[in-house]
């Protein structure tokens, strides 16, 4: 089986490296060796050269503020080009794997919301991805469409290692409280994208969207202190006291971009459809950790 791997470079694509590369022959691109999804007509050459039976698409316009400034950019990367490997797919008969974000939500309310629930994006960022996600399943293609937040990965810059970085460098640090979610590794959407994937090219009735995020919910506050302790008592260098972590709300820090409060989603529909389970967050942020400190 041929699978197209795209944006193999960032968070979730260089996990996706790892965690595909045993289902069958890999072919991971970034936008430097054919996978450039602001060319169109040069992604889809290089879609079809291949013929893949399986595009997982983990590229994506992620500059969320920048979003604001540029929105003919995010929408070419975010909702065309997905759009058109969409067409591809339904062509080769292939499935379109894609992930998406919280984001196309408004985050008014305190429930988790489901799959179906009314989206009302409130940035640039969250309308392209919309539109992305509209695109494919507009096409008629087999795809999973995996929704997802707050991701951090072990390689590269997260949200983990800049607390940690200020915590050794403050005595105080203010921190987002109002703002509610759960922190996701790349490396468990990477598993479940396997396990997702070998189910739906099985059961090709899997096909759709999903919510794909750890269990539980958190703050940015409450995530933040969470590392910050955890750190410490493995005697990293922290400077910052625990009652100097202070919890701030989203209008004391503002940015181009609005985000949403609630980024609660049930998982509910992903783990009764293909029987997986979803862990606890702190276990996957604490793993993170254990391996970065
Ligand atoms: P990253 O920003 O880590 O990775 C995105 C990748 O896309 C980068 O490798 C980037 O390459 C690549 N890319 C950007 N523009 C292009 C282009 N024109 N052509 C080809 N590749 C391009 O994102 P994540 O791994 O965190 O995100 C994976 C998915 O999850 C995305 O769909 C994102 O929208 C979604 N998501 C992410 C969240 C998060 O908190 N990060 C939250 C919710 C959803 P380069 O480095 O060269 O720019």
């Amino acid at each position: 089986m041929k699978i197209l791997l795209l944006g193999k470079n960032g968070q979730v694509g260089w996990e996706l490296q790892r965690a595909l590369a045993p289902l069958g022959e890999l072919f991971a691109l970034d936008r430097h060796d054919g996978g450039d999804l602001a060319d169109g007509q040069g992604l889809l050459a290089k879609v079809k050269a291949i013929a893949p039976q399986v595009i997982v698409n983990a590229a994506a316009y992620t500059a969320v503020d920048k979003a604001e400034s540029e929105p003919e950019m995010a929408q070419q990367i975010n909702a065309t080009a997905p759009g058109l490997l969409a067409q591809e797919a339904k062509a080769l008969g292939a499935l379109l794997i894609h992930y998406s974000t919280d984001y196309v939500f408004d985050g008014s309310g305190e429930e988790a919301r489901s799959e179906e629930a009314l989206s009302a994006p409130l940035s640039v960022y969250g309308a392209s991805k919309l539109a992305g996600e509209d695109a494919i399943r507009a096409s008629g293609c087999q795809h999973l469409i995996l929704r997802t937040s707050w991701v951090y990965a072990a390689r590269g810059g997260n949200f983990a290692k800049t607390m940690l970085r200020l915590a050794a460098e403050r005595e105080q640090l203010k921190v987002i409280s109002d703002q509610i979610g759960a922190p996701t590794g790349a490396d468990l959407l990477a598993d479940l994208t396997a396990h997702m994937l070998r189910a739906t090219l099985t059961r090709p009735t899997l096909s759709g969207t999903y919510h794909a995020v750890a269990s539980g919910e958190t703050s940015w506050h409450a995530y933040a202190q969470h590392v910050i302790e955890f750190a410490r008592a493995k005697g990293a260098p922290i400077k910052v006291r625990p009652e100097q972590i202070l919890p701030i709300p989203t209008s004391d820090y503002p940015t181009p971009a609005q985000r949403p409060l609630n980024s609660r989603l049930s998982t509910n529909k992903l783990q009764t459809a293909f029987g997986l389970t979803l862990p606890a967050w702190a276990v996957g942020v604490e793993r993170m950790l254990t391996e970065i400190l």
